[in-house]
């Protein structure tokens, strides 16, 4: 796999669908069990798609894809996701 950079990368992306700073947001991984701020998540980017992995188990939390009309987003490997108000 190609080299990733940390969850950072999320706080444009993710804050056009949730609507606030994502990054500060917590998820729970489906594969671990660990709750971690998205922004200490791996994320790998291609071309419009970014691949969210677990820090600590490399489970996929988060493909987010977009296009010139709509994003899609599976949320498969997170079990919790919670959002500062
Ligand atoms: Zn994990």
């Amino acid at each position: 796999m190609t080299s990733h950079v940390d969850g950072n990368a999320l706080a444009g992306p993710l804050s056009e669908i949730f609507l606030t700073d994502m990054t500060s947001a917590s998820g729970r991984c489906a594969g671990c069990g660990d709750i971690s701020p998205l922004a200490m998540a791996m994320v790998y980017t291609k071309p419009k798609a970014f691949i969210v992995r677990c820090h600590v188990c490399d489970t996929v939390l988060i493909t987010l894809i977009q296009s010139s009309d709509r994003n899609w987003i599976d949320l498969e490997g997170l079990t919790a996701l919670t959002i500062p108000r």
